[in-house]
């Protein structure tokens, strides 16, 4: 029986509240890992039951298990969807959630700038399948004339990885709704609590949880949220591609959820100060957050998010060697992929999520050989701004 939450409840209180067992007398304050790959049932007449679709039992942790429920709820609660899923990593979230509404013959709609991972499933292994693919730029322009009979399907992601572009949420639903489409928004970087895309008219969103959801830099995972329906698709699609989440990764990734709500809101600010920094230096030709008033996206970023987010990236003058050599003398931020962890990180995109895009691939994403990607962590700011001024020196 999982614990009654309050529809007023905010952000921080739900993820750590929703989806909790009912607290009794001398239980376990936090969710048990229920390690097992199957379950029992009480006698045939319960696995008839099951079998005619009439009973919501567990049968077996790739179709579903209570430490994945508990992760699911929050997700759910905290994206304000009537349900969620979590998978094995945010592309298995994706290819479900794209599989579970496209079918070969069906067209799909994407904004260009996208995790690389996403951009070669779609360049790649959607047109194996007979699914076409057009991309539209950030600010959505000519999406009417690429819609025909065949389009399902629309597929945003911002802000973008690596520059942080924005795409107008509410515009996307106005013309996924006047298309018919499907819409489906990667909201990794943003998390729920900068931004909430079902509250607009979004029908599923998908997440690397990998990220800020799980928040340490220790699982891969991936989260879908949205309707009952919607899901419940995406979960039948889960199951037979076989990409189900461990109990074990549920664990650190409810862990994780409890304390989303804190750790986005730190991270923000350290973000906005290390983007302050970086815009004023020298040897730093552009900086793109979404934060600074130069950004080209500020003024959306203000209307459509409550703060700017932990990502940020930048252009250093003299190109991919400047750029090398800033990322190999700094101390604190660790070279390594990945982001929204406690440890803030850089890496150059061009070797890391943009590597096997030829330069008008990587024209048409922002992404210039001497672009750095930051993941601001949660180490103190100020060390952060010293550890920059020494890598930049
Ligand atoms: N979406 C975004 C925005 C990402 O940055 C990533 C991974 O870097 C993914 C999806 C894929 O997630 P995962 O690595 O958990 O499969």
């Amino acid at each position: 029986m999982p614990k009654k939450t309050s529809p007023s409840w905010s952000d921080a209180t739900l993820a750590i509240h929703s989806g909790e067992p009912k607290h009794k007398r001398n239980t376990s304050v936090t969710a048990p890992i229920v390690r097992s790959a199957n379950f029992t049932f009480a006698d045939t007449a319960e696995m008839k039951r099951w079998a005619e679709g009439k009973s919501q039992a567990y049968l077996y942790t790739r179709y579903g298990n209570p430490t994945l429920a508990v992760a699911e709820e929050k997700i759910a609660r905290l994206e304000n969807g009537e349900a969620a899923l979590v998978t094995a990593s945010g592309s298995a979230a994706i290819s479900s959630a794209l599989l579970s509404v496209l079918q070969a013959g069906d067209e799909l709609i994407a904004t260009r700038q996208l995790y690389g991972g996403s951009y070669r499933l779609m360049r790649d292994i959607l047109p194996r399948m007979g699914i076409r693919v057009h991309y539209v730029d950030a600010n959505l322009d000519g999406l009417d004339q690429l819609v025909n009979s065949k389009t399902r399907a629309f597929y945003v992601e911002t802000p973008t990885n690596p520059t942080l572009g924005l795409v107008d949420l509410k515009k996307s639903v106005a013309l996924a709704r006047k298309h018919r489409l499907v819409s489906i928004i990667d909201n990794t970087f943003a998390t729920p609590i900068l931004q909430k895309p079902l509250n607009l008219g979004f029908e599923l969103v998908v997440h690397s949880a990998t990220k800020y959801l799980a928040g340490h830099s220790d699982i891969i995972a991936g989260a879908v949220a949205g309707s009952r329906e919607r899901v419940g698709k995406v979960r039948e699609m889960m199951i037979s591609l076989g990409g189900s989440m461990d109990p074990d990764p549920a664990y650190l990734l409810i862990r994780g959820l409890k304390t989303l709500e804190i750790r986005v809101r730190r991270q923000c600010e350290s973000a906005m100060a290390v983007a302050r920094f970086l815009e004023r230096h020298p040897k730093i030709q552009r900086v793109h957050y979404p934060g600074l008033p130069s950004h080209p996206s500020h003024s959306l970023a203000k209307q459509q998010m409550t703060d700017f987010g932990g990502m940020l990236a930048f252009d250093i003058k003299g190109g991919l060697q400047a750029a090398r050599r800033f990322c190999d003398r700094s101390q604190i931020f660790l070279l390594a992929a990945s982001l929204g962890g406690v440890e803030s990180l850089i890496v150059l995109p061009i070797y890391t999520s943009h590597f096997k895009l030829n330069q008008k691939e990587l024209t048409a994403a922002g992404v210039s050989p001497g672009t750095v990607r930051m993941s601001i962590g949660l180490e103190d700011a100020s060390d952060l701004l010293a550890d920059l001024k020494q890598a930049l020196s």
